[in-house]
């Protein structure tokens, strides 16, 4: 195996002590509303996760867990009062909202204050994300751009490929590329030819959610092999869309799965949620 692994877990890890330090050095906890409607169990267990990252860091997570049949008025006047409570620095509702209710999901994104809008998901954040002047990333994207920096990979004047083009992996994570200077190209299920737009690649990131599909022949020696995807082999065994060992017999560096680009995704949202703080706080001295 030739590539150099890029350890998520690790690097995430280490970062989450010294944000630890820097939360225990604030005036106060940030606190993180957590919102989980229904009883997605996938969901469930992500909101845990995400309650455990904040306990170890010294963020105070509050969780409001509300029944499928909440309905979107009752949770939309959740969310009002979270966005007037001024010690919730960081508001979070866990997607999917439950199907079969009326649910609008666009606008329970649109009614959490962009200041509190750890995901970046609102469309104030993300139309700062296209000009490049932002407080909040997505975290997927983002703790890619913090792996890729770790490891040296400058983005600048190089080919990078995003194959999928979701709203909050492929489509900001493009962005963030193109901010970094890289010439970006980004694919989709209707892209003819993947193969051949992958082998240009300095830096291939995949987000597309399908086992085995950048297979070695479409990657070119010695890239960056980014892996977003998680994904359940015929084993049940997590993986992402990468071929692993195949690709890591020819890639310059490649992320694992489980191991890669998840830990980074969860260290974001406590980054963001510090940042969020670090606003809040100096907006009321
Ligand atoms: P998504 O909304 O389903 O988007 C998938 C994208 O892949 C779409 O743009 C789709 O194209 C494209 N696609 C589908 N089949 C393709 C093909 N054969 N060739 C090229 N493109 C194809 O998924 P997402 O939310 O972005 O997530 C992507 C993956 O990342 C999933 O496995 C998800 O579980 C994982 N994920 C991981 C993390 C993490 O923390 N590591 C976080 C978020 C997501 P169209 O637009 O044309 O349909």
């Amino acid at each position: 195996m030739s590539a150099i692994i890029m350890d998520g877990k690790a690097l995430a890890a280490k970062r989450k002590g010294e944000l630890a330090k820097e939360i225990a050095a604030l005036d106060r906890r940030p606190g993180l509303a957590v919102i989980l409607v229904g009883n997605d169990p996938a969901s469930r267990v992500y909101v845990t996760n995400k309650e455990r990252d904040c306990a170890q860091c010294g963020i105070y997570s509050q969780e409001f867990a509300l029944p499928a049949q909440t309905g979107q008025k009752a949770l939309l006047q959740l969310i009002d009062e979270l966005n007037r409570d001024d010690r919730v620095d960081g508001i979070l509702c866990q997607l999917p909202l439950p199907q079969g209710y009326d649910y609008d999901q666009q606008e329970v994104l649109l009614s959490i204050d962009p200041r509190k809008d750890v995901d970046a998901f609102h469309p104030y954040n993300v139309g700062r994300i296209m000009i490049g002047d932002y407080t909040f990333l997505p975290c997927t994207p983002a703790g890619v751009m913090a792996m890729l920096d770790e490891y040296g990979i400058d983005p600048a004047g190089k080919r990078c490929v995003v194959v999928g083009r979701s709203n909050i992996v492929g489509k900001p994570m493009a962005m963030l590329l193109l901010h970094r200077h890289g010439t970006v190209t980004i694919c989709h299920s209707r892209t003819p030819n993947l193969a051949e737009l992958t082998r240009e690649a300095d830096i291939l990131v995949s987000a597309v959610g399908k086992v085995g599909l950048i297979t070695a022949d479409m990657v070119k020696p010695g890239a960056a092999v980014i892996d977003v995807a998680m994904n359940r082999n015929s084993e049940g065994k997590l993986c992402g869309d990468v071929d692993f060992a195949p690709v890591a017999e020819k890639a310059g560096w490649i992320t694992p799965v489980p191991g890669g680009c998840g830990p980074m995704t969860r260290l974001m949202l406590l980054e963001n949620t510090l940042a969020a703080a670090r606003a809040n706080l100096a907006g009321r001295k």
